[in-house]
């Protein structure tokens, strides 16, 4: 059977919108290729707009990242906000607009009053050692100096916040939270239905072609034609959505069945989504069910032992009470990263762009950057200036590396 889906969140999940395939030609103002976040909010934006929008989607409603993902909707991107900013140009629009992006996402779920178990109640950064709690506390500084009330958590708060003791501090963001991922994506595709933008699936774009200052999208089934084209294949894309920027990380989820309430209690008791500073990072949450959900990078193909026996371990450490908890579900996704951790501009000639590369913080940077490709498409505003996503020649390399290293060392961490 295979792992590589979307897992946990296609069970749980509202139902997604009955949608078809493209059949025959169609025209349109604007195309997007891909139904993920960025895709759907670009989507949604243009055609409450008033553009005539047509979506064209491989497999389905959050097929890609936005239907696998842990849910941790956060603020900024995994570099530091000083880092984000010396990477850029001066002046730059791109830190302000992701350091806001969760508020964006909250107000989405509330206008369009989206069943996505949305829990704005804050994340939680979590220090294994003592060279993470300085990384947080080196966070929090530049995050306050921005005026943003992070705030360092002192080793008796995070035990009672996370319910584990293994931490020496976490850093506690108020602006974040999480969401089950799927029934967002979902709950944007039904937005943009309701907007009036198109929506098929599956219709793979296998060809591009440029004519008569129109672009002609080849599905399968039919062709749309239409003058701006959204690209938004990320690192799902395939056919010309496919950009040769990203490298891939591979990452995975395990979930137990609903725990009883007494021990749902004893963990978050807050409700936070968690991760930690680890260089092969893990991330723990429950979703409103009750279920615990930990993940880490890996993928589950002849690696899955190891990943499920580490996460045992893990989940062990982090909660002695789970110890010997089964898991019942398990998948795994695609993360696109780049060399230095900031997102790219993915160009495909006059009128046809996107962004790619969110480096595994997608969600609320999905949700914000498809608005501005939407605004940029139909000439309302300009894009934040970012790096055009060039061929990187290591990406292969370095997604070997992403996933062999990860394998590696949840072989070596057999702690108990
Ligand atoms: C396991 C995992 C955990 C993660 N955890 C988090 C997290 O906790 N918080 C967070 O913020 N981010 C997280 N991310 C990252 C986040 O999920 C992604 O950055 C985000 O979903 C990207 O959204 P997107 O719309 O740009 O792309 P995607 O959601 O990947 O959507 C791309 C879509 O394009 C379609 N497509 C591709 N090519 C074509 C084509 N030729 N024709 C038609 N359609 C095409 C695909 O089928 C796919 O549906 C995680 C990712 C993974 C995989």
């Amino acid at each position: 059977m295979s792992l590589d889906t979307p897992g946990l969140w296609a069970v749980t999940a509202p139902a997604a919108p009955a949608l078809t395939p493209l059949a025959g030609d169609a025209t349109a103002d604007l195309a997007v290729v891909g139904a993920g976040y960025t895709g759907l909010s670009a989507a949604l934006t243009a055609a409450e707009a008033g553009a005539r929008v047509v979506v064209l989607e491989a497999e389905g409603i959050g097929a890609g990242g936005s239907g696998r993902n842990v849910g941790l909707v956060n603020a900024g991107l995994w570099i530091m906000p000083d880092e984000v900013e010396a990477r850029l140009s001066p002046g730059n629009p791109l830190p302000g607009l992701l350091a806001n992006a969760p508020a964006a996402v909250w107000a989405m779920i509330e206008r369009h009053q989206i069943a996505c178990e949305a829990r704005p109640v804050g994340t939680l950064h979590c220090a294994p050692d003592a060279a993470g709690l300085a990384a947080l506390a080196e966070r929090e500084r530049q995050w306050q100096a921005r005026q943003v009330a992070v705030r360092l958590l002192s080793p008796e708060e995070t035990r009672a916040r996370t319910g584990s003791d293994r931490f020496h501090g976490a850093l506690f963001d108020p602006r974040a939270g999480t969401v089950q991922p799927l029934a967002y994506a979902r709950g944007l595709g039904q937005a943009a239905l309701s907007a009036g933008a198109r929506i098929h699936a599956p219709s793979p774009v296998v060809s591009a072609d440029r004519k008569g200052g129109e672009w002609i999208l080849t599905t399968p089934g039919g062709r749309v034609t239409a003058p701006r084209v959204i690209w938004a294949g990320n690192a799902y894309g395939q056919g010309p959505a496919a950009n040769k920027a990203v490298a891939i990380m591979p990452y995975f989820n395990f979930a137990t069945d609903p725990l009883p309430e007494d021990l749902r209690r004893s963990i978050l008791p807050g409700g936070e989504g968690a991760w930690d500073t680890a260089t092969v990072l893990s991330s723990f949450r429950l979703d409103a069910a009750g279920r615990f959900v930990i993940g880490s990078i890996g993928q589950l193909g002849v690696d899955l032992a190891v990943h499920e026996g580490w996460a045992r371990r893990m989940m062990a450490q982090l909660y002695p009470q789970l110890r010997g908890q089964g898991f019942a579900h398990r998948w795994y996704g695609r993360i696109g990263t780049t060399p230095d951790a900031l997102p790219r501009l993915f160009e495909a000639g006059e009128g046809a762009f996107g962004i790619t590369g969110y480096n595994g913080r997608g969600i609320a940077p999905g949700t914000v950057l498809g608005r501005a490709l939407a605004r940029a498409a139909l000439g309302e505003e300009k894009l934040p200036p970012l790096a055009p996503a060039k061929p990187d020649p290591l990406r292969g390399l370095r997604a070997l590396g992403l996933r062999a290293g990860a394998a590696a060392m949840h072989l070596i961490d057999r702690r108990d």
